[in-house]
């Protein structure tokens, strides 16, 4: 096969790891920058052009766009799809995932397991927007905020609005939600290829940290899912419509409760705490997906509901 990987960086884990994969199950791969690339997208013939020349037509390609790009990485990864090249993770279904109120209204409308959640913009009155989720302690949070920056605990009413009230000031987007306090301060990532959970790991914030992210100190250790946290992981990728999909759940007293689900899932963290060749997976996924997917616009869920 021939292969490419979006992705802006050929040095970071996860795109390294790709390759190797890549080249062991003897494909040819190529890493590209996806801001580097430019097509024209008004032609009856879509093609894309990089440094220069038009690049060859892949038979997959493996989506690695960071959050900061997604706007242009996903028309760019839209414009391969409709050169007929396999998206490992479909432009669709990553966009949805990039969008925390999207995806959170998608898993809760098939029933999916949530922490409670409020989502407001500018409310009138910020005791009934605690008091619709349950009061303190309350879990505040970025919409656009990653590893842990930005996800603050506040244990009380009044500790609730005055965090509230400094993001609004702030006019950032935010979400309140329940505190899972019997979480721990863990959470569990579940890896998900296609229609199985490939390996999940257990992440402990450091001591009296209640956020488990490995860059706040957490720690990562191999974990044994339960029947309903298999399922449930599963469920989520597949309604989001992810063939790959990192979805962190907590563990609740009402049972898993999912927290996000990850389009682009790093590599490090979790080959390093299972010791499992995850990259090799998804090199397998795609060539499994195109030796029996028949044509390529079957070979995809989302496809065309843009
Ligand atoms: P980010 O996407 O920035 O990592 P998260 O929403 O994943 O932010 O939150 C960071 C960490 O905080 C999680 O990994 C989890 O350990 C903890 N956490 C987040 N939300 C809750 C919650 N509602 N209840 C308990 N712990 C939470």
């Amino acid at each position: 096969m021939h292969l490419a990987i979006l992705s802006r960086n050929t040095k970071l884990y996860s795109t390294r790891r790709l390759v190797e994969a890549a080249r062991r199950r003897g494909h040819k791969v190529k890493v590209l920058d996806a801001l580097r690339c430019y097509m024209n997208i008004a032609s009856s013939r879509p093609s894309m052009h990089y440094k220069g020349k038009e690049l060859p037509r892949y038979d997959a390609i493996i989506p690695r766009i960071g959050a900061s790009v997604t706007r242009y990485g996903t028309a760019v990864l839209r414009q391969f799809e409709m050169m007929g090249t396999f998206p490992l993770n479909e432009s669709v279904a990553i966009t949805r995932s990039r969008d925390k109120l999207r995806s959170l209204q998608l898993l809760s409308r098939k029933g999916i397991g949530l922490p409670i959640t409020g989502f407001a913009n500018k409310p009138d009155d910020i005791p009934d927007l605690i008091k619709m989720v349950g009061g303190a302690p309350l879990v505040i949070k970025l919409v656009e905020g990653t590893q842990g920056i930005g996800v603050v605990l506040a244990e009380t009413q009044k500790a609730a609005e005055s965090v509230i009230e400094a993001f609004m000031g702030l006019k950032a987007n935010i979400l309140v939600q329940e505190f899972i306090k019997e979480a721990g301060g863990a959470d569990i990532r579940c890896f998900v290829i296609g229609k199985r959970v490939v390996a999940a790991m257990k992440r402990q914030g450091a001591e009296g940290e209640f956020r488990s992210n490995l860059h706040r100190g957490g720690s990562a250790t191999l974990v044994k899912l339960t029947p309903e946290e298999r399922a449930t992981a599963l469920r989520a990728s597949q309604i989001m419509g992810l063939n790959v999909a990192g979805v962190d759940i907590l563990r609740s007293d009402r049972g898993p409760v999912v927290m996000e689900v990850n389009s682009s899932p790093g590599l490090e963290g979790i080959e390093q705490a299972t010791a499992l060749d995850i990259a090799d997976a998804q090199i397998e996924f795609i060539e499994n997906r195109l030796n029996t997917g028949g044509l390529p616009e079957n070979r995809t869920k989302t496809r065309g509901k843009g």
